[in-house]
């Protein structure tokens, strides 16, 4: 469809949905760019994914991350291995600007680029054992029989108790709600465990220590509050999508995923989405796998459209100027 060096489809992100994006994108014959600097995205973070299809006994998030990243390679994708700092729009065409400052062009981007999680206060980031990724950095309190703690009580949460239940002598699964998030099957596993001990209608108030937290406060409702000496805690308390990226007015909803039309294009036309960081109701790898080819398949029809809109509108405009010369 394009020159030998020129690019059809900008994909941001390298998770699930970015990756199946170039796999299909390609095996369409479309040239595509990626770009995010995490092979498999956020699947670094699972330690085991147990509810991909075909997939009976599990297989180890990064192991499924890498293979996609090698079989969208394979399919002739480019990495650029660099994330972007802005996607633009300028003459009709996107431009995406990367980290190195290099802008790169083409007729449509699909955004990919997943959702990171929050952070529950200011010292989030300022005492060390405050983490976000138990595979990363659980194996840290490994033959130390630390005592642990997760916030929150999703999937995201559960899988997290469940890794450090394997590392500590205690894990707390502390969380505000009288009843979890996480679906029947984290809940049956996460009750297997003897040394998860779940804390529901518990409120973090605080953390104590000076460079690293020795423990966190709560208060359970209808008591007092009470200090629980803890190694380290990991959050899974929610998520915010990354689209700091995107200088275009794309319509988004409250809390700021991408709202997508049943081609998941955005509102602005050649833009499309696909995973997390759109407005679905199911915010798992096989859903951003589905999005991602999806996204391709409608990418791909609206460059063809694109096209023969361009050819018509050229061949009108020099059948015009042939008639007004006679
Ligand atoms: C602890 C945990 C356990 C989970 N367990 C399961 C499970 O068992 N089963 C399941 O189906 N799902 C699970 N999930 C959810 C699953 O990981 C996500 O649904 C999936 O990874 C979403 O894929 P994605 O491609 O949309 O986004 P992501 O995987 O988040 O990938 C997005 C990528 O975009 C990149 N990016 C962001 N901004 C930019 C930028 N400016 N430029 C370039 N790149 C950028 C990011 O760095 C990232 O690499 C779990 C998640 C967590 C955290």
């Amino acid at each position: 469809m394009t020159p030998e060096d020129a690019i059809d489809i900008i994909i941001v992100g390298t998770g699930p949905a970015g990756t199946t994006a170039a796999i299909y994108g390609q095996r369409l014959g479309l040239k595509t760019l990626v770009f995010g600097d995490t092979p498999g995205g956020n699947l670094y973070m699972v330690e085991r994914l147990n509810n991909f299809p075909a997939f009976a006994d599990g297989i180890g998030g990064t192991e499924f991350g890498l293979k996609l990243f090698q079989q969208a390679q394979s399919e002739g994708a480019r990495f650029a291995m660099k994330r972007l700092s802005s996607v633009g729009k300028s003459n009709g065409r996107f431009e995406a600007e990367d980290s190195d400052g290099q802008v790169h062009a083409a007729a449509a981007v699909i955004v990919a680029s997943g959702r990171f999680p929050k952070g529950l206060m200011e010292q989030d980031h300022r005492l060390k054992g405050i983490n976000f990724c138990s595979v990363c950095d659980g194996p840290l309190y490994r033959n130390q029989q630390a005592t642990l703690a997760v916030v929150g009580s999703g999937n995201a949460a559960a899988q997290h108790a469940l890794t450090l239940s394997n590392i500590a002598e205690r894990v707390y699964l502390i969380h505000r709600s009288r009843k979890m998030k996480m679906d029947a099957a984290h809940s049956a596993m996460v009750a297997g465990r003897e040394n998860i001990q779940i804390l529901s209608e518990t409120e973090v108030m605080g953390y104590i220590g000076l460079d690293a937290i020795e423990a966190v406060e709560v208060r359970p409702a209808g008591q007092e509050h009470r200090e629980i000496p803890i190694s380290a805690l990991f959050l899974a308390v929610g998520w915010k999508p990354n689209t700091d990226m995107i200088d275009l007015p794309v319509d988004t909803t409250s809390q700021g995923y991408i709202k997508t039309d049943a081609r998941l294009m955005s509102s602005v036309p050649g833009l499309f989405a696909a995973g997390d960081v759109r407005d679905t109701d199911l915010p798992q790898v096989l859903t951003a796998c589905a999005d991602g080819a999806r996204a391709a398949r409608h990418a791909a029809g609206y460059l063809a459209e694109t096209l023969a809109e361009t050819l018509a509108q050229t061949l009108a405009q020099t059948l015009a100027e042939n008639r007004s010369r006679g």
